[in-house]
């Protein structure tokens, strides 16, 4: 997949061809890396169509490798989530997403939220492997509605007692939840409705290609009309253009996310975007 620097080392290469020696040492980097203080939250900007207003981001892992500068979550969430270290990673990039909805909640919005990708490997752990998100907004303070847990379609799929108590949870908390990169798994589309879903995010491959009367610009006028109905927001993944941007909010689109309003960035700057945003 899409990594920062996915050409630049022979350390990182594509999964397939990595030897098991390779893997060993990346697991054991990584262990390392979280302990080390080599792991870092980026921030991007998720914008209101109507608006222009940022009252969401969407937090994205970055390691800073000592010896290979920045790289993506593309090139070694896989090992972690092969290791299981995901756990652990997951349950940091919550602590410090929530950190900082809380923080934008008091400075920039009341209702700020914060999205946390979560793999599947996360739901498949023991029990109560999640338990420390919830305790963890308690001690913060931070309201369930600051965090917007991102899914995907086939975790909903597997339709596991373990996924389904776990959504439940959330529910509980009122932590929000998103199906991430909607329209590229499955065609069943049943679980919608059996599951508590607050956002769909329409996958860049739809928006990548959108002009007038293209195909895909029907694809998500199709989308955005069945979430509207079935009571959630859409976001659109991977805005590039401004051409892009006008289809999707002339299509009714609520929020978009994409180069065009900004790359992840790390929280300092994220708060510059923040301010500026609120400069007429
Ligand atoms: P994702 O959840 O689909 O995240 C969106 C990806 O699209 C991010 O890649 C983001 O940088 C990239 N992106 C955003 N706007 C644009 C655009 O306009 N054009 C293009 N071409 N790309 C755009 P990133 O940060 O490399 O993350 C890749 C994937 O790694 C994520 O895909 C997500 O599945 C996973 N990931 C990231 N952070 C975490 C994490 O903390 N935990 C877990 N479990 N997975 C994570
Ligand atoms: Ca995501
Ligand atoms: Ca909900
Ligand atoms: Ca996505």
């Amino acid at each position: 997949s899409k990594g920062l620097g996915r050409n630049c080392f022979s350390y990182f290469t594509s999964s397939m061809q990595e030897t098991a020696q390779t893997r060993m040492r990346l697991a054991n980097d990584l262990r390392e890396a979280l302990s080390g203080r080599q792991l870092l939250v980026y921030y991007q900007p998720i914008v209101e169509l109507a608006s222009g207003a940022i009252h969401k981001a969407e937090a994205l892992l970055r390691w800073r490798h000592p010896a290979r500068g920045l790289v993506g979550p593309g090139d070694f969430i896989h090992i972690a989530e092969e290791t299981g270290l995901i756990v652990d990673i997951g349950n940091w990039v919550f602590r410090q997403a929530a950190a900082q909805a809380l923080r934008w909640r008091t400075a920039h919005h009341p209702a700020f939220q914060v999205s946390v990708n979560l793999s599947p490997a996360q739901f498949r752990g023991k029990a109560g492997a999640r338990a420390p998100w919830i305790d963890n907004l308690r001690k913060l303070g931070l309201p369930g509605e600051g965090i917007v847990a991102e899914i995907t379609e086939g975790l909903l799929l597997e339709a596991s007692t373990a996924v389904f108590n776990q959504l439940l949870e959330f529910r509980d908390a009122k932590i929000q939840v998103a199906l991430d990169d909607f329209g590229t798994g499955y065609s069943s589309l049943s679980y919608l409705q059996k599951f508590d879903i607050d956002y769909i995010k329409i996958d860049r491959s739809f928006v990548r290609n959108l002009k007038p009367a293209a195909h895909d610009l029907v694809l998500c006028e199709a989308m955005i009309v069945m979430a509207h109905k079935l009571g959630m927001k859409v976001i659109a993944e991977g805005v590039e253009t401004e051409i892009q941007r006008d289809l999707l909010a002339a299509a009714g689109c609520d929020f978009g996310q994409g180069y065009l309003f900004s790359r992840p960035v790390p929280a300092g700057e994220f708060e510059r975007l923040l301010s500026d945003s609120l400069t007429p």
